[in-house]
């Protein structure tokens, strides 16, 4: 479906700089590079976008910021440097790591400041790995809010975002500058755009199965729950244009989608001290390692499925959550006096859940140690009225992609830079190394936020050098 080619005759429109995706890194590049005197044009292939961001609980995590600050959090971005690379064993790309945490703060602080998206620290829980308070999120908490506040900011700013515009082709010189795109409209008609830089804002490649079982084949075969366009067309024209691709093994996965239901049951249920247990009643690994590997533990399990298991204090904490208020509503989430009440509308063995909960008695009291690993110590154990929900393992998003420098341009395997072409978000490698485990929660809007606000003012600097 993309391609690489030679420019046409003549190109049907001219802009600066072409954004191509409109999710979170899209509309934030696009709003840099409109600032730094540049005309965008950001192309979306959808009618309504919407992207993975939206389908996102919209948590993006940053250090050093006010907002951080103001609830009392006081830490610089390489504190939170060194969570990424302890979660990634390391593997993370350093350079990726450093740029994008320094420039998260900066970015998050000129979307509210200059486009008036509200950030709200949230301190009621932490991610696995991450070891201060650091997640940002709009006042609503999810991320279709993120994305309709980054969508008004655009309107307000006169950003020029065009929809149902699927762009297939790349049109280069055979001295490898790109010198526009061809994009495809839903009738089959098409139109070109001379540029003078292009950003891959398209995110990566989880809606591309054959892509995913090549490159992440642990997880072929499972649920995909992010955005089906996101089809790893950045991937696909890097290949062509010879720039390098790095840790393409690696993914956001998720245990805990409900099931059948598909609504995302936030891992804090498991922080605060919820439990999840396998059709057998038994539980079956450190909740608290991370919701990422989770996706392939709970896939392992017998029928791929596990339950969660917490109690009313824990079912407070969910009710914040706008997706677990939809789980409600849907059906999802059973209810019942007590272990054998539970057992008896979910179909887990009565025996098995009871010894489960005895065992957890001992870890919280701090009188056995989990032979998992959890720590249980310092959050209550479940006490009353119990509640279930049926979860499983899914792919959320790819991490790896397009191999980019400190100001977001794709590389070559030599390491130079491609001329003019930029990548942010999914489409470029990520900072979670090359395995799933190495997924440090919120590393995705991390980058999309990051490296589109590095992307925006580098191609629009790129454009002012040149015209000056
Ligand atoms: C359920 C869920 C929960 C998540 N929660 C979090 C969270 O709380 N925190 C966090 O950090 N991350 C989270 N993530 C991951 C996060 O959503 C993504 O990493 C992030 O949204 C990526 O942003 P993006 O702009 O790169 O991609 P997207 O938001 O997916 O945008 C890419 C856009 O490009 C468009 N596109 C693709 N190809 C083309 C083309 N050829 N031409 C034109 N347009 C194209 C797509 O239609 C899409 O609109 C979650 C993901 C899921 C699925």
């Amino acid at each position: 479906m993309v391609s690489v080619a030679r420019p046409p005759a003549n190109f049907d429109l001219e802009t600066d700089v072409v954004v191509v995706g409109a999710g979170a890194c899209g509309l934030t590049t696009g709003l840099r590079a409109l600032e730094g005197g540049a005309e965008v044009v950001v192309l979306e292939r959808d009618t309504r976008p919407t992207g993975s961001t939206s389908m996102s609980s919209g948590f993006i995590p940053a250090a050093g910021t006010r907002f951080q600050r103001a609830i009392g959090v006081v830490e610089m971005p390489g504190e939170f440097a060194a969570d990424i690379q302890k979660k990634a064993a390391g593997e993370a790309d350093p350079v990726i790591v450093k740029t994008v945490t320094e420039q998260i703060g900066p970015a998050l602080e000129w979307l509210a400041d200059t486009h008036g998206l509200e950030w709200q620290v949230l301190d009621d829980f932490r991610y696995p790995g991450h070891t201060k308070h650091r997640m940002h999120a709009v006042p609503e908490k999810i991320g279709a809010a993120l994305i309709a506040r980054l969508l008004a900011a655009a309107a307000a700013a006169g950003l020029t975002v065009v929809t149902d515009a699927r762009v297939t082709t790349l049109h280069l010189t055979d001295e490898g500058q790109i010198t526009g795109v061809s994009l495809t409209r839903p009738d089959g008609a098409t139109e070109s755009i001379a540029c003078k830089a292009v950003v891959l804002a398209c995110n990566g490649y989880g809606g591309n199965p054959e892509l995913v079982a090549e490159n992440i084949p642990e997880i072929a075969g499972a649920p995909y729950f992010g955005h089906p366009g996101n089809t790893g067309d950045a991937v696909l024209w890097g290949r062509e244009l010879g720039a390098a691709t790095k840790d393409l093994s690696a993914y956001q996965g998720h245990g805990s989608l409900a099931h059948p239901h598909a609504i995302l049951i936030t891992w804090a249920l498991m922080m605060e001290g919820g439990i999840q247990v396998n059709a057998e009643g038994r539980r079956f690994s450190n909740e608290h390692a991370g919701h990422s590997e989770q996706s392939v533990t709970v896939l392992a399990q017998p029928g791929g499925i596990a339950w969660n298991i917490y109690d009313d204090r824990l079912h407070g904490i969910g009710m914040g959550f706008p997706d677990y208020r939809e789980a409600i509503a849907a059906g999802a989430i059973r209810s019942g006096t007590d272990a054998r009440a539970l057992s008896a509308i979910t179909g887990l063995p009565a025996d098995a859940l009871e010894n489960t909960l005895m065992q957890m008695v001992a870890f919280c009291a701090g009188k056995a140690a989990d032979p998992f690993g959890r720590d249980f110590t310092g959050k209550p154990m479940l006490s009353g009225r119990l509640h279930a929900v049926k979860v499983t393992g899914a792919l959320f998003h790819t991490q790896g992609g397009l191999m980019i420098d400190a100001r977001a341009r794709v590389l070559r395997p030599d390491g130079t830079p491609l001329p003019n072409l930029y990548a942010g978000g999914g489409a470029a490698c990520g900072v979670s190394g090359s395995r799933v485990e190495g997924y440090l929660s919120g590393n995705g809007l991390l980058t999309a936020v990051a490296l589109g606000f590095v992307a925006g003012e580098m191609a629009a600097i790129q454009i002012k050098e040149h015209r000056f």
